[in-house]
C-alpha cells in the first residue's frame, strides 16, 4: 500500500554573532537544498534600507506585536538590542506539516528556548574563524550608529561563549563552503538513528 503521509520537516536553529556572514551562507544554502523554508520572524525594530516587509522580517509597531504575543502567536520571542523579535508559530508549524526544513535564524536565547522545547532541533552555530573578522564586518555593514555597533560587538562576543551549547559550528571562511557544511548537516541528521526510530520500529516489527 502506497503510505502518502508526508513526513515532517526538520526545525533548523541557526545563530552566531552579528557579522558572521549568517545571511549571506543560509542564501547558499537556500540554493543548494530546495526542501528548505526560511521563518520569517516578526520583529518591532525599523526596517534597515533595502529591507522588504513579509521578506526580511513581518515589521509590526509594539501595539501588534503585544497582541500577537498575548495570543500566543510565537514559538519563542526574546528582546534583542532593545527591540522585540518573534518566531510566528502556526507558519513554521505548517511548513514542518508539510514537510519542509525550517531554519529559524536567531539569537542564541531564543535557539536555547526552542532546544528546550524541541529536543529534535538541529543546532548550528555560524562563525568567522577570527574576532577581528567579526569587527570588520559589523563596522562595514555600518547600518547602526558607533553606540549601536559597540553594542552589537559586545553581544557578538558573548554569544560566542554559548557556541559550545549548539550541535554544529560552521566556521564562515568561504560562504559557499560554509552552505555545503550546513546542507551535509541536514543530510546527515536524516540519517541519524535517532531520526528514523519510527521506520525501524517499522521494518523490524512490520505494521504501517
Ligand atoms: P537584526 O536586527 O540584525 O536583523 O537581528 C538581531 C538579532 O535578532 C540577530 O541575532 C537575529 O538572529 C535575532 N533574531 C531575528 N529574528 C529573531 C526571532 O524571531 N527570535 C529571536 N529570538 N531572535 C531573532
Amino acid at each position: 500500500m502506497e503510505n502518502n503521509k508526508v513526513q515532517k520537516g526538520q526545525l533548523i536553529v541557526v545563530s552566531g554573532p552579528s557579522g558572521a556572514g549568517k545571511g549571506t551562507v543560509l542564501a547558499h544554502a537556500f540554493d543548494r537544498y530546495p526542501n528548505l523554508r526560511y521563518s520569517v520572524s516578526v520583529t518591532t525594530r525599523a526596517p534597515r534600507e533595502k529591507e522588504v516587509d513579509g521578506v526580511d522580517y513581518y515589521f509590526k509597531n509594539i501595539d501588534e506585536y503585544m497582541k500577537m504575543l498575548h495570543d500566543n502567536e510565537f514559538l519563542e520571542h526574546q528582546c534583542v538590542y532593545g527591540n522585540y523579535y518573534g518566531t510566528p508559530r502556526k507558519k513554521v508549524e505548517a511548513m514542518l506539516d508539510n514537510g519542509y526544513d525550517v531554519v529559524l535564524e536567531i539569537d542564541v536565547k531564543g535557539a536555547l528556548e526552542i532546544k528546550s522545547r524541541f529536543a529534535e532541533a538541529v543546532m548550528i552555530f555560524v562563525t568567522p574563524s577570527d574576532r577581528a573578522t567579526i569587527e570588520e564586518r559589523l563596522r562595514k555593514r555600518s547600518t547602526e550608529k558607533e553606540e549601536e555597533l559597540m553594542v552589537r560587538m559586545g553581544s557578538a562576543f558573548e554569544e560566542l561563549k554559548q557556541a559550545e551549547k549548539y550541535d554544529y559550528i560552521v566556521v564562515n571562511d568561504d560562504a559557499e563552503r560554509s552552505a555545503d557544511d550546513i546542507a551535509a548537516i541536514i543530510r546527515a541528521e536524516k540519517c541519524s538513528t535517532g531520526k528514523n526510530k519510527e521506520f525501524l520500529n517499522k521494518l523490524i516489527y512490520g505494521g504501517n
